[in-house]
C-alpha cells in the first residue's frame, strides 16, 4: 500500500514533474511478516531459525528441533526436494505432522523466456498476500545469464521500487512491497529447478551446461527489481541462506548487492551479510546525480564515497563495483570520465559501464558506441578494467532497469519495443565476482 506522499511524488511514465519533485526516500511500510497468507505455507527459502520456529509450532520438542531442522534444510537446499515423500531419513510421524500445514511449493513460474544466447527470464508469481496485492500474488522477474566461467542470477528484492531514478523503468511500477527472505531465496530455488541443477536432475534441452562441472548458478546479483537496502533485513537473511555451506552453498564473494546509495545501511550489509557491494553512481556531480538518482539529495556523492571507503572488508581483493549508465549527451563526456577516476582515487574499485536500456516513454538515449569506447578508454588508462556490459538476452527484454512485472503492461511494452525494434541491452555477466 502506497502512502499519499509516495503517490503524489511518483512521476508518470518517464516524465519528472517540475511541480512535484520525485520522492527521494520512503521506507516501505509493508513488512513481509505482516503479509497475510492462508492455507499451507511453504518451507522453501526459510532461514534455519525460521525452520526451527515452524517445527516448534507443530510441537516438535526443543531438544529435537535443531536436528530435525538440519534434516529438512538438507533436503530443501542440497537436494532440492519438492515433496516430503522424498525425505527418506525423516520420520513418517514428522512428515505427517508437516503435511497439510506446510508444503515445499515454489512460487509459480508464469512465463519463461529463453534467449538465443542462453539468457533465461522468468516471470514469477508469489503466493497471494491478501489485500496488499488484491489477492492475486505479486509478480517479479528474475534473469539467468550463463557465461563460460560463471552463471549469474539477477534477483529482485522488492516488487517495484519506491525510488524514482529517472532512467529506470522499475521505478515507475505501482505495486511496491518488500519481498520476504523466503521470496528472495525462492528465486534461486526456481532457477535451479528450471535448470535441472539438483543432484540427479538433468538440465532442460538446450540449456547451457557449465563445462567444468561447476554450478549453473555461481553468482548472484541483486540487480533485479527494487532497492535491496530498503529491505536490508530480508536481504541479509537471504544472503545467509544462499551462502550456507551445508545448503545452497554460494560464496559470499560471488553475491553482489547493488544499491542506489542508501548510505546508512552499508555497515550492516558489510558486517552482517559480508556481501560484495555495487554502487549505482551514474554521475560525477551532485546536480546531475540529484536528477538521475534522486536519493542523492539525501546522500550526496561525498557521503556516498566516504561510506564506500568505510565499507567493512573493502580491499583490493574485495573491490566495490561502480555502475555507470551511459546516457547520450548527459553524463558521457571525456571530462566526466576523468572526473570519475579522480573521485574514485583511493577506493578499491571496479567500474562497470552500462549501455542505457531504453524503454517506451524514457527520455534518454544510449550513448553512441564510439563515445562509450572513448569513455572506457579513459577509465582503462587510469588503471581500471572497465568492462562494458555485453548485451545479453536482447531478444527477450531481459535488461537492467527494464524489469517491470505488471503482466499486462509488460506484455504491451514488450510488444511495442519489439515492434519498434528497440533491443534490450545490458544485463551482463562479467565483473561481479572476485576476478
Ligand atoms: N536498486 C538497485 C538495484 C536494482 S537496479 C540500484 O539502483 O542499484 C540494477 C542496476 O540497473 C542499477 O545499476 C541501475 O542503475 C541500472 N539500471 C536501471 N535502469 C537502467 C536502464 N534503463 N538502463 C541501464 N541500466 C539501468
Ligand atoms: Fe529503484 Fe534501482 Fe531503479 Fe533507482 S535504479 S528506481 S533504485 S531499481
Amino acid at each position: 500500500m502506497a502512502t499519499a506522499s509516495f503517490d503524489t511524488a511518483r512521476r508518470g511514465d518517464g516524465a519528472v514533474s517540475a511541480a512535484q519533485p520525485p520522492a527521494i526516500e520512503k521506507t516501505p511500510e509493508i513488512r513481509s511478516e505482516a503479509l497475510e497468507t492462508t492455507g499451507p505455507t511453504s518451507l522453501v527459502g526459510l532461514t534455519r531459525e525460521a525452520l526451527k520456529g515452524r517445527l516448534a509450532a507443530i510441537g516438535v520438542p526443543e531438544r529435537e528441533q535443531r536436528m530435525r531442522a538440519g534434516q529438512l534444510w538438507h533436503w530443501i537446499n542440497v537436494r532440492g526436494a519438492a515433496s516430503f515423500d522424498e525425505m527418506t531419513n525423516v520420520s513418517k510421524v514428522l512428515k505427517n505432522q508437516l503435511a497439510g500445514i506446510h508444503t515445499l511449493d515454489r512460487p509459480e513460474v508464469v512465463n519463461e523466456q529463453v534467449s538465443r544466447d542462453g539468457t533465461r527470464k522468468w516471470l514469477i508469481r508469489m503466493p497471494p498476500t491478501g489485500k496488499h496485492d488484491h489477492n492475486r500474488g505479486a509478480e517479479i522477474e528474475c534473469v539467468y545469464i550463463p557465461a563460460n566461467d560463471r552463471g549469474t542470477l539477477c534477483v529482485s528484492s522488492q516488487v517495484g521500487c519506491t525510488l524514482t531514478c529517472s532512467f529506470c523503468h522499475t521505478g515507475t511500477q505501482r505495486l511496491v512491497r518488500n519481498l520476504s527472505c523466503q521470496e528472495i531465496v525462492s528465486q534461486l530455488v526456481v532457477a535451479r529447478d528450471r535448470l535441472g541443477d539438483w543432484p540427479g536432475k538433468t538440465p532442460p534441452k538446450g540449456a547451457f551446461v557449465p563445462v567444468d562441472g561447476s554450478r549453473f548458478v555461481s553468482n548472484i546479483v541483486f540487480m533485479g527489481m527494487g532497492e535491496p537496502l530498503y529491505n536490508v533485513d530480508n536481504v541479509i537473511d537471504a544472503v545467509g541462506v544462499m551462502s550456507d555451506h551445508e545448503g545452497l552453498g554460494l560464496s559470499r564473494r560471488r553475491i553482489t548487492v547493488s544499491t542506489s546509495g542508501v548510505v546508512p545501511q552499508f555497515e550492516r550489509l558489510g558486517l552482517e551479510a559480508n556481501a560484495m557491494l555495487a554502487i549505482s553512481l551514474h554521475a560525477v556531480r551532485d546536480d546531475l546525480r540529484n536528477e538521475l538518482v534522486p536519493l542523492n539529495r539525501k546522500y550526496p556523492i561525498r557521503d556516498l564515497l566516504q561510506a564506500c571507503r568505510d565499507y567493512p572488508g573493502v580491499s583490493n581483493a574485495r573491490r566495490i563495483t561502480f555502475e555507470y549508465v551511459m546516457l547520450k549527451g548527459v553524463n558521457d563526456s571525456d571530462a566526466e570520465a576523468r572526473e570519475l577516476v579522480r573521485l574514485l582515487k583511493g577506493i578499491p574499485a571496479k567500474i562497470n559501464l552500462i549501455p542505457f536500456n531504453p524503454w517506451p516513454g524514457s527520455k534518454y538515449e544510449c550513448s553512441d558506441w564510439e563515445r562509450i569506447e572513448r569513455f572506457s578508454e579513459i577509465v582503462f588508462n587510469a588503471g581500471y578494467a572497465s568492462p562494458v556490459r555485453t548485451p545479453r538476452g536482447r531478444d527477450i527484454l531481459a535488461a537492467c532497469g527494464q524489469l517491470k512485472s505488471e503482466t499486462e503492461k509488460l506484455r504491451a511494452r514488450a510488444r511495442l519495443m519489439l515492434e519498434e525494434g528497440i533491443g534490450a541491452e545490458g544485463v551482463f555477466a562479467a565483473g561481479h565476482d572476485d576476478d
